[in-house]
């Protein structure tokens, strides 16, 4: 690993780690013809095959030249959860022998609405997490390594392998903070969105974030239509920064300007996901400073019922208590939802799986 934290040891780097130009200017260096990047992109994207030795209209020696240089397949599945019709979990193993996590979840009614055919995939940036909110699996064992955009975009790439259907919906909620590895998130992206590469729009990307200012700055000023999501889980400096470190660094003034050039560079609606911890953030001061903030913003709100950590002694507030929260809010004038299916909860759905299974707790694994 190198200094940054980018390089897996002792692997080939993904192809899909590339640009359409970089891409283009390697094969040149080969001395191909340019029109085998076109190629190569359509096996990798349109044609989804998983060796070069497939590329079956390319000459023998540039397949081989390639798979010495570049791996297709850098992350392996290790575990797959749950059946077509509900969210299946990804356990997926990296070259370095880490493990990190997706979840697809598919339409549901119970989360976007009656006509919705929403399939989302929640993906993770870096293997654990530095920032160590107190309430999150992801980060109990600490931050490893920054996940490369290749091994990003491969989550995408199995996904649609192994399920048969086609991602519409991409958030980065899953293990690791996206805007703490912001060049592989970006380069991801950009492969993600890209006509030759997976061809999802930027609407359809929604990128969280603990609230990391300077970085939520840069993405404004960048010209994807990248939705932001920010886990706000406290409405005062006092109580979010008992429960998220990172809030000494950049406190809550400090984010919400950050928030504000944001929406007034995109002129587009933030979300607030806000975790409902039973005695700690579920009192009606947090959500009246919380419906202040929301409007201030003209930002959604997202109420997540905690989910359950082993080892953490935090708990989900009673439901009474979760929905005078969300009256509370709603009375203000505020758009907010409440999600109630454990299953279906994207956000606290990701990171646990791993944690099961370095932890040895193989019970979900073993089913
Ligand atoms: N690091 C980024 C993205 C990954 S976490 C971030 O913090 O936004 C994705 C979301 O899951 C965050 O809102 C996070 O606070 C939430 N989350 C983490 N642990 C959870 C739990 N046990 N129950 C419910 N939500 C949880
Ligand atoms: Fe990291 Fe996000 Fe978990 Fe905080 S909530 S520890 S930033 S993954």
């Amino acid at each position: 690993m190198d200094v940054a934290g980018n390089t897996a040891p002792n692997a080939r780097e993904p192809i899909t780690s590339l640009t359409r130009d970089e891409l283009a200017g390697s094969l040149a260096a080969l001395g191909q013809k340019p029109f085998r990047a076109g190629q190569v992109l359509d096996w990798i994207y349109r044609k989804r095959v998983d060796s070069f030795e497939a590329m079956s209209d390319l000459p023998a020696a540039l397949r081989s030249t390639l798979d010495a240089r570049f791996s297709l397949r850098s992350i392996g599945t290790v575990r797959r959860l749950g059946s077509n019709d509900t969210t299946q979990k990804f356990l997926f193993r990296l070259a370095d022998g880490q493990l990190i996590e997706s979840v697809l979840i598919p339409a549901s009614p119970a989360l976007y609405g009656e006509a919705s055919d929403r399939r989302t995939l929640c993906v993770s940036t870096q293997v654990g997490c530095a920032y160590g909110c107190k309430f999150c699996a992801s980060g109990l064992n600490g931050w490893s390594r920054n996940l490369l955009s290749g091994e990003i975009v491969e989550q995408v790439l199995h996904a649609e392998q192994v399920s048969g259907e086609k991602v519409n919906n991409l958030v980065f909620m899953g293990m690791g903070e996206p805007l703490a590895n912001y060049e592989q998130l970006l380069r991801a992206i950009n492969n993600i969105n890209a006509p030759w590469g997976l061809g999802l729009g930027a609407r359809h990307v929604t990128v969280s974030t603990s609230g990391l200012a300077p970085q939520i700055r840069m993405l404004a000023d960048q010209p994807l239509q990248i939705r932001l999501a920010i886990s706000l889980h406290g409405a005062t400096d006092e109580v979010r920064t008992q429960i998220m470190p990172v809030n000494r660094k950049y406190p809550l003034a400090t984010l919400l300007d950050a928030c504000r050039y944001y929406h007034a560079r995109k002129k587009q609606k933030l979300t607030f996901e806000y975790i409902l911890i039973d005695a700690v953030n579920d009192h009606e001061g947090q959500a009246r400073a919380l419906a202040a903030m929301a409007t201030d913003l003209e930002a959604k709100v997202n109420l997540i019922p905690y989910n359950t950590v082993e080892g953490l002694a935090w708990r989900r507030p009673p439901l009474a208590t979760q929905q005078a929260f969300l009256g509370l809010l709603r009375a203000r004038g505020v758009s907010a939802t409440l999600r109630r299916e454990k299953g279906h909860d994207i956000a606290a759905a990701c990171g646990q799986l791993r944690r099961q299974t370095l932890a040895g707790t193989s019970a979900l694994l073993s089913a």
